[in-house]
Order: structure tokens, then C-alpha cells, then sequence
């Protein structure tokens, strides 16, 4: 059984490259690892290959069930300027689940720090945004004290990204970003969430890569919104009274 109920940043054949995993395969393999609750996140349109709108738009007409998992869909939008602004519209975000912003090199290349923290606090400003996408890349410094502020204020929540921790994980060394997202976090007492970013279902609910940091960190499950389904439901709907 996993120690965690919820994975919700994953990527389906629909992000275009390196999975060739339906919803129903990624659902699949979430039952037999025991998780409760699964979220799609595939990539907005910028991403080569990504979902394109329309993928986007057919998502809330999806089963909110498959083989006894809950289902959330939601997207991986891309930040495309320093502006915030997102390669998905608001009037498709809107009818999602959750939306998750990241940073992509390939859309929006590195800027300064300070260009960098603007882009993503301006994300988080977008009633829509709740996760803040794998801001550990250490080709993007981020002012990591500006950025929790903001994201205590328009209520989005950072992520701990397995993919970034991995040997083979490509946004250089991200350990000291994540310890210190993690000190930030408990220093607030304010959650985060842990994800796999899983291209494909290999490693869908796979946080091991995070054990020792959370150990570290001396972290205590009730700041991780995986620990308890309803934490994370909680956090969600709670967003929305906002919007
Ligand atoms: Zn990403
Ligand atoms: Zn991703």
C-alpha cells in the first residue's frame, strides 16, 4: 500500500512525448499502486506536442471514476512571459479541476531572478493556478521568500518534483531549491504537495526520491497534501470559493 493517497501531476499520451499511456492506462497502474485518487496534467499547446485546447475542453465531460480511482483533470499550463500570462485561456481553465503552472525552456527560456519570480508570482495571481510546477529548476533562480508570500495570498501551493530529484532528472541540481521550499513551507506551516511528474505510468505515485528530504526537513505529514485525500479536496475547493 502506498503511504501516499494522490498523484496529481502526471502526463498521458497527450503531452506528445514520452508517454504512450491512455487515462485508462494511467488509472490502471495508480489501482495497482494503491493510490486513491489520480489528477491528468498533460501539457498546454506551447509544449511541442502538447494538448491541444480541445483536448483541454472535452476533459470535464470525462468519467470522474475509472477502476475505483477518483479522478481529477487539470492541466501542466505554460508561463509564458513575465506577465504570467498562460498558454491555456481562463475560459478553458475555468471548468478544470486544477491547473499547475511551470516554467519550460524550450517556451520561455531562463530570465534573471528577478524576471523569473516575477513570471511565476504573476502566475500564481490567476485564480485558476494552484500549483506552482517545479519551481526547484535551478536554470531559473527564484526568490523563493517573494514567492511563498504570494502563493499564501492567491492560495497556490509549490510542488516537490520527483522528476527534478532523480539521477536522471535534467533541471540540474535541485536538491538545495527543494530543502529550501521545504524549510520555507514548514516554517509557515503551509502545505505543499509532493508529485511524480510521470511521463507514462512508470512512476506514477513514485515519491521515494523525496523520503530523505522530508525526513530531513523533520516534515510532518499533515504540511503534504498527499497524506490524506481530503486535505488535498479541502484545498481545492477552497480555491474555487475564491474564484
Ligand atoms: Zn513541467
Ligand atoms: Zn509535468
Amino acid at each position: 500500500m502506498n503511504t501516499y493517497e494522490l498523484d496529481i501531476h502526471t502526463h498521458t499520451i497527450a503531452s506528445g512525448h514520452g508517454s504512450h499511456a491512455t487515462i485508462t492506462d494511467m488509472a490502471k497502474a495508480a489501482a495497482a499502486k494503491g493510490l486513491r485518487l489520480l489528477g491528468i496534467s498533460d501539457h498546454g499547446p506551447a509544449t511541442a506536442g502538447g494538448g491541444k485546447p480541445s483536448y483541454f475542453r472535452g476533459l470535464p465531460q470525462t468519467p470522474k471514476k475509472r477502476l475505483g480511482i477518483e479522478m481529477l483533470y487539470g492541466a501542466e499550463a505554460n508561463i509564458m512571459d513575465n506577465n504570467g500570462t498562460l498558454d491555456l485561456d481562463d475560459s478553458i481553465l475555468k471548468h478544470l479541476d486544477y491547473t499547475i503552472a511551470s516554467l519550460h525552456p524550450a517556451v520561455k527560456p531562463p530570465g534573471t531572478k528577478a524576471e523569473n519570480t516575477k513570471a511565476y508570482i504573476a502566475a500564481v495571481k490567476n485564480p485558476y493556478v494552484q500549483i506552482i510546477g517545479h519551481c526547484d529548476d535551478s536554470r531559473y533562480p527564484v526568490d523563493y521568500h517573494a514567492l511563498i508570500t504570494a502563493a499564501m495570498q492567491y492560495h497556490a501551493v509549490f510542488e516537490i518534483n520527483a522528476a527534478s530529484l532523480r539521477p536522471d532528472g535534467y533541471r540540474g541540481d535541485t536538491r538545495q531549491n527543494n530543502l529550501t521550499i521545504v524549510h520555507l513551507c514548514k516554517h509557515y506551516h503551509y502545505p505543499f504537495l509532493l508529485s511524480s511528474d510521470s511521463h507514462g505510468t512508470a512512476q506514477i505515485g513514485d515519491f521515494s526520491v523525496i523520503t530523505e528530504l522530508l525526513q530531513l526537513a523533520d516534515i510532518s505529514k499533515e504540511l503534504i497534501l498527499n497524506s490524506d485525500y481530503s486535505l488535498l479536496k479541502k484545498f481545492l475547493n477552497s480555491t474555487f470559493l475564491l474564484c
